[in-house]
């Protein structure tokens, strides 16, 4: 779990009262991971305070972090500072927050990151780290998961070293969040929630969490009664709930066939995510219903036929991915998954898309 946690609107103001008791010294720097799209947006970046060898680093968001990219950044840290810095801050949407999550654990592992794809793989503790998400949906501020691409296998390192050490949730950084991104990540929280609290694995305590979070994200997707910042404060703190449901238990088959198509074709976590459940009436019923009520009130187009013109080879590669996430086919179906869960099923879903 994530070990210390502020919330409030503002409480970004804090960062520097917070990181001033973990410096090491002065060859021993913070690095700021932010999200790109605050370049030159001084609201936010004018409230970072760097010292000494302290530096800002803009992630790009157009795809999601590959191990190459990480591995990459795990090298420019070594290369340019004499010391492991004294902790790495991720402010940004899922994409800032795993990079971020990734080059800490990264600085202290020996190896390649693509080697610690999989579960509890991590030996050594990781470099203190810090997440401020600035997009809610996720969950990625409180899971113990970074999502990477790899070479053969879109698979997070799940471990326990992988969380957060601190969060500070501030609901006003996702002020400027387009619609349409707003939408599809939410709607990340909301699919969190959907296959935790139908899975196998549902337990005491992800069932309260996902509760919830479900809960809100119903109160903010299909009601009219929430002001902008109410909203704003209710899925950030949804986001979080949806996420530590997840953490005790498991996501289920939009993720895993998500993951086939953010593999292949590029296609983000959260769209991805959406693309898929449009048509999982058969696992997820009064889910998908719900879930198309809100598309409709949010007036959502979802991209249609981006498998229209896949080979079968690229379709095996799908199924290939989608069928190796085995936690969450037993989650959502149970332990006989396999004899359920066929190729030719998956391919039938892929082709709709
Ligand atoms: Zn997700």
């Amino acid at each position: 779990m994530v070990s210390s946690v502020v919330f409030g609107r503002g409480s970004f103001n804090q960062l520097d009262e917070i990181l001033a008791t973990k410096r090491k010294g002065q060859n021993a720097p913070f690095i700021f991971y932010v999200d790109d799209v605050f370049k030159g947006n001084h609201w936010l970046t004018s409230r970072i305070t760097l010292s000494y060898k302290d530096k800002i680093v803009y992630v790009p968001t157009l795809h999601e972090p590959s191990t190459d990219q990480i591995d990459q950044l795990v090298e420019d840290v070594i290369l340019e500072h004499s010391e492991l810095p004294s902790g790495i801050i991720g402010i940004g949407g899922g994409i800032v927050l795993d990079t971020s999550k990734a080059v800490s654990l990264m600085l202290t592992n020996k190896g390649e990151s693509k080697d610690y794809q999989g579960w509890d793989l991590i030996k050594q503790p990781s470099i203190y780290h810090v997440g401020i998400p600035t997009l809610s949906g996720t969950g990625a501020e409180v899971s113990r998961t970074t999502i990477l691409t790899g070479p053969v296998r879109k698979l997070g390192i799940n471990s326990d070293y992988t969380p957060f050490d601190q969060v500070i949730l501030d609901p006003e950084l996702t002020k400027d969040v387009p619609r349409d991104q707003w939408f599809f990540t939410g709607m990340d929280c909301y699919i969190h929630c959907i296959e935790s609290l139908t899975g196998t694995y549902l337990n005491a305590f992800s069932q309260s969490y996902g509760e919830k979070a479900l809960e809100l994200c119903k109160e903010i997707f299909l009601e009219d009664t929430l002001s902008k910042e109410e909203a704003q404060d209710k899925l950030m703190m949804a986001s979080w709930h949806g996420g530590m449901s997840i953490a005790y238990s498991q996501v289920g088959v939009a993720h895993a066939m998500s993951y086939g198509l953010g593999y292949l074709l590029g296609i983000k976590h959260g769209v991805g995510n959406c693309i898929v459940f449009d048509h999982l009436e058969d696992y997820y019923p009064e889910g998908v219903a719900i879930f198309k009520q809100m598309k409709a009130k949010h007036n959502i187009q979802l991209p249609q036929g981006i498998c229209a013109d896949l080979s079968q080879d690229q379709f095996d590669k799908m199924i290939d991915v989608a069928l190796s996430l085995e936690p969450l086919w037993e989650n959502a179906i149970g332990k006989n998954w396999k004899t359920i869960i066929t190729r030719q099923k998956l391919l039938d879903l892929y082709k709709k898309m």
